[in-house]
């Protein structure tokens, strides 16, 4: 069977389904073909589920501290079944959400594994997508454009044995029916230290592996260095610039048990855990899909694209953790609403990486964008900072919670915005303001005349972009 429409996507991820809904919003026939659930790593093994047990887990926390807000709590206990029932649930919800979303918009879902083909019989030009259905049957889409959503995978250490029960990445970690009591993560990244955080909170004894000078590295120094501070502080244990050989990686074959041998600073640690969780990044999905086919450049693990997210074949796109770059759940949906806009002939500039929000999960949360302060400098920019802490704003107070602080980094020269960087409490929704002044091209100074609400703790902003010029009132 053959169809044809306007757009096909393949991939029904958060970059797929959303340039889905931007594409029939625009008038267009739209096919998506997703080989598992639409919602794609996000939602099944990603943002979501993620966020649902770090939430569970700062629940759990903070009933521990409770009597530090004058309230007794007998009893509690962690039931990490329930836990897991209520991602679940979350995940369920949601799920059903973007499904109704694709009956609303008219957008037909092909639930199969799709290739892209070069000319055929079927059309002259590359790009009609061939798909195995998951019933059995074979249809080609032949659509006058394609966008490749194909996402990602987590990224395998060679040698590590991880066919093991005992060695995992997040996509298993996140269907543990109960928690290990020990657990070394490989990797201090973002998703690394987002598990470190959780499974502190839950009771875990938790080991990090960095192979960086700091955790997070790509984020600004004081971001990380805080991060680290407040990590260690609630029990976890930070290994920085480390080495792991995979053949110093051992697995007791009785007791699952693993024993790794590792060098941190110089120093020879010995680290028993009861699993070993892989965090050393994603590797997208460019393998079977069909690239050499249709001749779709590629490089680096990653499809090549220009500013407009279209490959060398230009009326094939390509989005999202396919593409590299940053690889977060907002940047590829960003980048499924340009490919559309230019399918459109309505796109006139890429998207500045620089004004995309990277948010932490952690406890505390950190959320930051643009330029990091070492970046500015040595991109030969004269700048001015701030660091307002937490401390100073009463309603960090109020909440109990003073940890962290807002750093701004400005043109010198211009008063340009050049970097925002959050440590505290709910740093990933302070951010937003941060990323509109930046979407605005606003001043530290516009944003500082800004009436923030009293008491919020949105005033950190205000007082954060006054303190550039020495203006803040509160320190
Ligand atoms: C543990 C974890 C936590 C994360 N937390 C966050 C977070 O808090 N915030 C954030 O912004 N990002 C987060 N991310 C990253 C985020 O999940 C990804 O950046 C985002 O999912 C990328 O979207 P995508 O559409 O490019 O790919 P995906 O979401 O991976 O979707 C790709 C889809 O394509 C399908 N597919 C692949 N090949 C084929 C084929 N041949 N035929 C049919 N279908 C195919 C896959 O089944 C999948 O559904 C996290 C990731 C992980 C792993």
């Amino acid at each position: 069977m053959t169809k044809q429409v306007d757009v096909a996507i393949l991939g029904g991820g958060t970059g797929g389904y959303i340039a889905a809904i931007a594409a029939a919003q625009a008038g267009k026939s739209v096919v998506v073909i997703e080989r598992e659930k639409l919602g794609g790593t996000c939602l099944h093994r990603g943002c979501i589920p993620s966020k649902a047990l770090l939430r569970s887990a700062e629940i759990y926390r903070q009933a521990g501290e409770a009597e530090f807000f004058g309230i007794e709590i007998e009893g509690r206990k962690l039931r990490f079944d329930r836990v897991q029932a209520r991602k679940q649930k979350v995940v369920d919800q949601l799920h059903k959400g973007v499904q109704f979303l694709m009956k609303k918009h008219k957008i037909e879902v092909i639930h199969g594994v799709g290739r892209i083909m070069g000319p055929s019989i079927f059309s002259p030009r590359s790009g009609s997508v061939a798909v195995e259905c998951d019933e059995g049957e074979a249809i080609t889409i032949v659509p006058n454009h394609v966008i490749i959503a194909t996402g990602s995978r987590p990224r395998i250490l060679p040698g590590l044995p991880v066919d093991h029960p005992s060695v995992v990445t997040t996509d298993e970690a996140l269907e543990w029916t109960e928690l290990p009591k020990r657990v070394a993560i490989l990797g201090g990244g973002v998703i690394g230290v987002e598990w470190a955080s959780m499974l502190t909170d839950f009771g875990v004894e938790v080991n990090v592996i960095e192979s960086a000078a700091h955790l997070v590295p790509q984020e600004d120094k004081d971001v990380s260095t805080e991060l680290q501070r407040q990590l260690v502080k609630r029990g976890a244990r930070i290994h920085t610039q480390a080495i792991v050989e995979p053949e110093k990686v051992q697995i007791d074959p009785d007791t699952g048990e693993v024993k790794l041998e590792i060098v941190s600073n110089g120093q020879a640690i010995d680290i028993n855990a009861d699993k070993l969780l892989v965090c050393i990044g994603r590797q997208a999905n460019i393998e079977n899909i069909g690239l050499e086919n249709a001749g779709i450049e590629f490089g680096n693990g990653r499809i090549i694209v220009n500013e407009f997210m279209q490959t060398n074949e230009s009326h094939i796109y390509a989005i999202g953790d396919v593409v590299g770059g940053l690889q977060l759940a907002h940047a590829a949906s960003a980048e499924g609403i340009l490919a559309v806009r230019h399918i459109c002939g309505e796109a006139d500039s890429g998207i500045d990486s620089r004004r995309i929000p990277r948010c932490i999960y952690t406890a505390p949360e950190t959320a930051s964008i643009g330029w990091t302060e070492k970046e500015a400098v040595e991109a030969g920019y004269s700048i001015k900072t701030s660091k307002v802490p937490f401390q100073a704003i009463g309603k960090a107070i109020v909440q109990g919670d003073t940890t962290g602080f807002v750093k701004i980094i400005a043109n010198a020269d211009t008063n340009d915005l050049l970097g925002v960087h959050i440590v505290g409490p709910h740093a990933t929704e302070l951010i937003g303001e941060a990323a509109v002044a930046q979407w605005l091209d606003a001043t530290p100074w516009e944003v500082g005349e800004v009436i923030h609400p009293h008491p919020s703790l949105s005033e950190i902003m205000g007082e954060a972009m006054l303190a550039v010029d020495g203006h803040a009132l509160n320190l």
